[in-house]
């Protein structure tokens, strides 16, 4: 038993020892390639990157059964010291390294690079580098893996265009951050708005700065610092509102790029209540299959070794990532060399310094062949540069960086999310805002609601007006919220050039105090300079407000207005003349004294019908153009007659035409038709509103007509431009046709529909649009649009223009009131030609009294002559006049005056032969006459 035991233990004891030496012996054989590795204290993490990707390339070498193992050798050192970084190499490079990984720090690399160079050592290098020196001294030995600095600025660069960021803040840490810039600095032109470059200071108080960029409405700012200090600077920038928060609302339009490649490790969780957009660019891929399993190793081993390992996939700094493929890729070279020749390093001191000769195969085989890494496909050109990779550009949402699309050294952006996705992460943000909305108060954009008996009106129900049913339209499309507010000053948005600030509406949007300003503003290009606006909802053109001619009440002698007074006096006079003139005449022409008695040949005396009633007779007759039965004889009476009615024909044509116009059309004298009838006179002013879209169109005009005009408004005195559309009104109101106002023609429209008294005067001077305007680069500006094509296409913005142009601005009863005067067909009413009905009243008025005169006269004589009482005298001529049925009245022997026969025998025959005789004779001397 004993010996049994005694045999058992020496039989373990051979196994343990041939075990032992076995494997002595197989480390022995083993070819070990040393390579060096500097880090900084700082960069633990890369330094375990080295260790354990050496340690998976020698696990992969024997695996694949090949005796070369790669040895490293690490030394730390502080990232300032230079000169003990040298040391290090030239200790590194006596004991013989196969290569140099490391250091980091821009001021110890270049020492290790220069000691590499001169020994042809490669210098692997996973850090970034400013610009490389001139072609002519690029180190030959070195290798870089952390993407080519000029591509990586030209990525940011392009990212800004792509944005379409016309201006910005620059904040960076370092004087290195500024040529990680250069590219964006480089396309921001002399004639571009300016930029904004401020330094911060790491792990101090930047709140001072910070608000200063706050308050000054910047929304789009490029950080550019370490990685670690992100998570402070925007700490504080959320403190100071510059996270995603404006004064009075929280809109999410402040847009960060993190410039730094590691920007995505940052856990910004607490950040998460800030709606701002924080883009940066990122090389890894932390959900990429490969580089998770690869991570999750080195992890693993690290925490059965004991170590703090306190990162993952989504913290892997990215000089770390790059260190693992550096080293695979050396490992990959030096195993495909190892077969073909010698790659066992030699010791070089630095006090002779002589070169190795596998160091310049390395590097060429490293430079030569691409790396499918994890940072991408690793691939160099000739100087040893990474100038061909792709970086993902991720978004933070929620704490998390979504990819939402690449850039690659070739072909630039190219998105990966569709617009619909866009939109549904952009309106989760959004699910909870509260969009402010700025206006101004201005019928029928916006005006206050009357509140019913006892209600108190608070929020948005203050106000309607078609500002309101179109966002309210938007609102339900997008289905969220909004609240009015008014903008302070009650102004559009003009650019002060004196305080270079915009007031009204768009500073408001400026001041980030406003997402979005809807009421009547126009687009215009230098607002659209300042912000962004949405397509137009509404089209109009600059046209003039004025007042109708005031409808007088037809006047009752209306008929006396186609002459005026002078030539009614005139004409009377001329009618005397002319009587009083014929008369003389006819006194003085021998032709006018006639026979009395045609039938005798010698007259014992001659008879002139041409008394001073019978001028006038003729001339009357004439004027009425109805003729007379005396004519004149003689040449001189011809001529005056002859005379006298061709100025009646002139006369009476020219009434009866003028009397035709004057009674049909009521004096609607309009004195002008356009703006060109204003600028060729001074008599009525005009003006416009101070400092809005159409103030501006005549400032800045290049027609001489327009630029005419704004000159003449200049130095008009008092001043004709107002500082709102209803004092434009009231002035034009109040002006008494002397004060036109040039307004918008929606707005012409509407108050034309509203005061019958306003009316538009020629067409539009200009055509164009309003729309909503919103902060520059705003994200919602494409839904806007998209909702108010919706609208346009469904008739509803029609619906709104009519709901409040018409159907509440007095259901165009103007317009009725328009075409009812316009009518020159129109009716003559009694107002019109009741004149005429008086002056035949009254002539028939005066007719009757001579006629009762007459007969008074008449009865007296009849009276004297019969000698009887006036009383039966009237009462006989009365009863006769009122028999109708005679028709024959006897004549008194004397005087001719007539009585009514008293009796019906014939006693009054004398007379009545007597009258007979008269008749005849009168009748004779008639026909001579003619
Ligand atoms: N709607 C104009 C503006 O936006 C006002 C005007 O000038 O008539 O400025």
């Amino acid at each position: 038993m004993k010996f049994i035991k005694v045999m058992l233990s020496a039989r373990l004891c051979t196994a343990f020892f041939a075990c032992f030496f076995l494997l002595v012996f197989e480390a022995e054989c083993e070819n070990k390639i040393q390579v060096g590795g500097i880090f900084h204290p700082d960069n633990y993490e890369t330094e375990l990157a080295f260790r354990y990707a050496i340690k998976r390339v020698n696990q992969y070498s024997r695996h694949d059964g090949s005796k070369t193992i790669i040895e490293p050798i690490i030394r730390r050192v502080d990232p300032k010291d230079s000169f003990k970084a040298g040391k290090i190499a030239c200790e590194m490079t006596s004991e013989g390294v196969a290569a140099i990984f490391g250091p980091q720090s821009v001021e110890t690399k270049g020492i290790v690079e220069s000691i590499c160079e001169a020994m042809e050592i490669p210098h692997i290098q996973n850090t970034w580098i400013p610009n490389p020196p001139p072609v002519d001294r690029l180190p030959k030995m070195a290798v870089k893996f952390y993407p080519n600095q000029q591509n990586l600025s030209s990525a940011l660069a392009a990212l800004v265009t792509d944005y379409d960021w016309k201006t910005y803040t620059v904040l960076y840490e370092d004087d290195y951050g500024l040529v990680r810039l250069q590219e964006i600095f480089k396309k921001h032109g002399p004639k571009d708005p300016p930029i904004s470059v401020y330094q911060l200071e790491p792990k101090k108080d930047n709140r001072p700065l910070l608000k200063k960029i706050q308050l000054s409405g910047e929304i789009h700012i490029i950080l550019d610092c370490e990685a670690e200090n992100i998570l402070d600077y925007l700490r504080q920038a959320h403190e100071v509102k510059l996270l995603g928060n404006y004064q009075m609302g929280n809109a999410p339009f402040q847009t960060y790029i993190l410039t730094s490649l590691d920007a995505h490790t940052v856990d910004l969780e607490e950040l998460n209540s800030s709606e701002s957009n924080i883009t940066s660019f990122r090389m890894v891929d932390p959900n990429r299959y490969e580089f998770k399993a690869v991570i999750n190793d080195w992890i693993q081993g690290e925490q059965r070794q004991g170590r703090n390992a306190d990162y993952n996939e989504t913290k892997v700094q990215l000089e770390s990532v790059l260190m693992v493929d550096a080293v695979n890729h050396f490992g990959i070279a030096l195993h495909a060399l190892m077969k073909t020749e010698d790659m066992t390093p030699q010791s070089i001191s630095c006090s002779d310094p002589s070169f190795w000769g596998g160091g310049l195969s390395l590097v060429n085989f490293l430079k030569g062949k691409p790396y499918p890494g994890l940072t991408g496909r690793v691939e160099f050109n000739e100087t040893g540069e990474r100038n061909r990779f792709n970086l993902d550009v991720v978004e933070l949402h929620k704490g998390i960086y979504y990819k939402i699309g690449s850039w690659d050294t070739h072909n630039g952006f190219a998105y990966t999310r569709s617009r619909e996705h866009l939109k549904t992460i952009l309106f989760e943000k959004l699910r909870n805002k509260t969009f402010i909305v700025s206006s101004k108060i201005g019928e029928p954009f916006l005006k206050y609601r009357e509140a019913a008996d006892g209600e108190v009106l608070e929020g948005n129900d203050r106000y309607e007006g078609y500002s309101m049913d179109l966002i309210a339209g938007i609102a339900e499309l997008l289905n969220i919220s909004f609240r009015f507010e008014l903008t302070p000053d009650g102004k559009y948005g003009a650019y002060n050039p004196d305080t270079k600030r915009w007031d009204g509406l768009v500073g408001q949007l400026l001041e980030r105090k406003a997402d979005f300003a809807i009421c009547d503003l126009t687009i215009t290009y230098e607002r659209k300079r300042a912000v962004d606006f949405t397509m137009p909802f509404m089209t109009l053109g600059i046209s003039i407000l004025f007042t109708k001619a005031t409808k007088e009440p037809p006047d009752l002698f209306s008929f006396l207005q186609p002459f005026s007074l002078d030539v009614w006096i005139y004409m009377a006079t001329a009618y005397l003349g002319v009587s009083i003139l014929l008369f003389i005449l006819a006194r003085m022409a021998p032709k006018e004294w006639q026979n009395p008695q045609p039938g005798t040949k010698d007259p014992s005396e001659l008879e002139n019908i041409w008394n001073l009633k019978n001028c006038f007779w003729l001339s009357l007759g004439s004027i009425m153009t109805a003729g007379c039965d005396l004519l004149p004889k003689a040449t001189s009476t011809r001529m005056v007659a002859g005379m006298w009615w061709f100025f009646t024909l002139i006369m009476i044509s020219s009434y009866t035409a003028n009397l035709a116009a004057f009674l049909t059309n009521e004096q609607m004298d309009k004195p002008i038709k356009g703006a060109e009838d204003l600028v060729k006179q001074n008599r009525i002013k005009y003006g416009t509103l101070q400092g809005g879209s159409t103030y501006n169109f005549f400032k800045n005009s290049n027609l001489s007509t327009y630029s005419r005009m704004f000159s003449v408004m200049e130095s008009t005195r008092p001043s004709v431009f107002v500082d709102s559309n209803t004092k434009g009104i009231e002035r034009v109101l109040k002006g008494k046709r002397l004060y036109a106002y040039f307004m918008e023609s929606t707005s012409i429209e509407f108050y034309t529909g509203k005061t019958c008294e306003l009316t538009k005067i020629g067409g539009e001077l200009d055509t164009k649009g309003y729309g909503i305007a919103m902060p520059v680069n705003s994200p919602m500006r494409t839904y806007i649009n998209d909702a108010i094509l919706k609208m346009q296409e469904r008739g509803k913005l029609m619906e709104l223009k009519k709901k409040w142009w018409v159907d509440l601005n007095g259901g165009g009863e103007c317009d009725e009131d328009d075409k009812g005067g316009d009518d020159g067909a129109a009716e003559l009413g009694i107002d019109n030609v009741g004149g005429v009905f008086v002056v035949l009243g009254f002539g028939c008025f005066i007719a009757l009294i001579l006629g009762v005169c007459e007969f008074l006269w008449n009865v007296r004589q009849v009276a004297v002559e019969d000698k009887i009482s006036m009383g039966e005298a009237f009462k006989t001529e009365l009863l006769f006049a009122a028999n109708v049925w005679k028709t024959e009245k006897p004549i008194t022997k004397n005087s001719g005056s007539t009585r009514s026969s008293r009796s019906p025998s014939g006693e009054r025959a004398p007379s009545q032969a007597r009258s007979m005789i008269n008749a005849a004779t009168s009748f004779m001397r008639l026909d001579k006459i003619f």
